[in-house]
């Protein structure tokens, strides 16, 4: 299966650096080059960005109804290149080829919704306090030329929440998406270009992340910044971005913890966590890190989820049956052993799991640990692989603590058949996303986001929307 270079696209047209430089990528099944990425330089960057200006003034301008046609059609060419597109994205990152599937059809539905939410940027008319001869509007304008940095985690839909929202909103967006997955984002960007978006209202780039910042979000051409990533990188950019007083959405790491009560159903626990857990072998923000599970059930769950870990096929993420892939990089291994080994030391017990698996690839075994002790790295740190952490509790006041006790809030699960548990977690967990009985189920619609550590701003939902407009007031008196 071919995968191809990858280039830059700037002002409508796809492009090398100007000074030919270019970075390799790697397929973390098996650790050998499998292409290279253009690498931008400053001159790239400011074509880019000049192209951005430009294409933002033509898209402002464009009636919602227009833009939607182009963003039907960008989600209609996600649709039939899904069958191409998947397996780019299990080259690069590793998933299962159905993940990769999955992940192309789900930027088809999000692009969709929010072609549609673009017709619904609406105003106000307030009457006056004072005078009723006086008309009082609140007009809703896009902010302007948006920088966007994404992760490598997911390829295309990292882009796509932004990307989707912004262009709904009239703004233009200028990505630079990851050295290590490039081929997934161009191929998103290529639907769009391919739809007839007029050129530079979506220029992509890739190069030097920190080079890359550091030169967009103090740029005057850029209006907001949107940083899908960890928590302290995404400091060091929200810092940038306040000391040049530009808008910002920061969807940054997690630490979701995993309440399972003495009511729930261990079965579909099990089933739903542990889903959710080892999909895209853990390297997911809104992947569930802490098992906090009732003393009662505590055993019966963790011999379950063990058992779960062991079901799962780990290779490959192109061969037939494959159910989890590699790390998407080495880095990742190396984190795995250190959270490994710290949390041994410290007295985990390892029910499964816990080695590298061969020597080729970046592989690593579904690793359940119990009675985890609350030092350890891995119930502090965002892990970021497949490893699943399990902790009795006696009462749920305090689940609900330890659940709180990080700075982290982006995701949450809890399993309970109580109205009265489900009610008090609703309340109390505090998590930008929560799901009770049942696994992660994001949704266009819906707002995706995290509170506290884990950023602020929202990728679904009208929410979305509004991260890219100014709202304006306009006072005019009938004279
Ligand atoms: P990292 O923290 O260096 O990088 C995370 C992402 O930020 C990468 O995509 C990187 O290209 C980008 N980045 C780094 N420095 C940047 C800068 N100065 N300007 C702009 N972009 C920058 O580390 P990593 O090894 O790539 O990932 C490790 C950790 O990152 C993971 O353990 C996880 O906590 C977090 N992460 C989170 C998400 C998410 O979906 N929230 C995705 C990927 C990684």
């Amino acid at each position: 299966m071919t995968y191809p270079n990858t280039q830059l696209y700037i002002n409508g047209q796809w492009q090398d650096a100007t000074d030919g430089r270019t970075l390799a990528v790697f397929n973390p099944a098996s650790g050998k080059e499998i292409g290279r990425v253009a690498h931008a330089g400053k001159a790239d960057l400011d074509r880019a960005l000049e192209a951005a200006q430009k294409g933002f003034e033509t898209w402002r301008d464009m009636t919602a109804a227009d833009r939607s046609k182009i963003m039907r059609k960008a989600a209609a060419l996600m649709r039939e290149r899904a069958g191409e597109i998947a397996p780019l994205l299990t080259q690069e990152q590793g998933k299962p080829l159905a993940e990769a599937k999955g992940e192309t059809l789900a930027a088809a539905d999000i692009i969709e919704w929010f072609a549609e939410e673009g017709f619904r940027v609406y105003g106000r008319i307030v009457p006056s306090r004072w005078n009723l001869s006086v008309r009082q509007m609140v007009l809703k304008d896009p902010v302007g030329p948006v920088a966007a940095f994404t992760p490598w985690n997911f390829p295309i839909n990292q882009v796509v929440r932004k990307v989707a929202a912004a262009l709904s909103a009239g703004c233009s967006m200028l990505v630079k998406a990851p050295e290590e997955t490039p081929a997934g984002p161009a191929a998103l960007i290529r639907a769009f270009a391919d739809a007839g978006l007029p050129p530079g209202v979506l220029g992509l780039v890739y190069g030097n992340p920190a080079e890359i910042s550091s030169y967009l979000i103090p740029h005057p051409v850029i209006r907001k910044i949107t940083f899908t990533g960890s928590t302290p990188v995404g400091k060091q950019l929200a810092a940038m971005a306040g000391q040049h007083m530009k808008r910002v959405t920061m969807e940054l790491g997690g630490h979701a913890p995993v309440i399972v009560c003495e009511d729930a159903d261990i079965a579909l626990a099990v089933k739903s966590a542990g889903a959710a857990k080892f999909r895209n072998a853990g390297q997911v923000c809104i992947s569930p890190t802490r098992f906090l599970v009732h003393e009662s059930v505590k055993n019966e769950f963790a011999q379950a989820m063990a058992k779960y870990a062991q079901g799962l096929k780990v290779g490959d993420g192109l061969t037939d049956g494959t159910t989890m892939g590699p790390l998407a990089n080495p880095r990742r291994l190396t984190a795995m052993a250190e959270f490994h080994d710290d949390a041994v030391k410290k007295g985990a017990q390892v029910l499964t799991g816990g080695k590298r698996i061969g020597d080729s690839g970046n592989f690593w075994e579904p690793t359940v640990l119990v009675d985890v002790p609350l030092e350890a790295k891995v119930f502090n740190d965002e892990p970021f692989g497949p490893v699943a952490g399990i902790r009795r509790f006696n009462k749920i006041e305090e689940a609900i603590a330890e659940a709180n006790r990080l700075s982290f809030g982006l995701a949450g699960y809890a399993f309970t058949k109580s109205l009265k548990n489900a009610d008090l977690l609703a309340r109390k967990v505090e998590v930008g996303m929560l799901w009770m009985n049942m696994p992660a189920m994001p949704s266009a619609e819906m707002p995706f986001g995290g509170i506290k550590d884990s950023g602020y701003g929202s990728e679904g939902g009208p929410e979305a929307v509004d991260a890219y407009l100014n709202a304006r007031s306009v006072a005019i008196a009938n004279v």
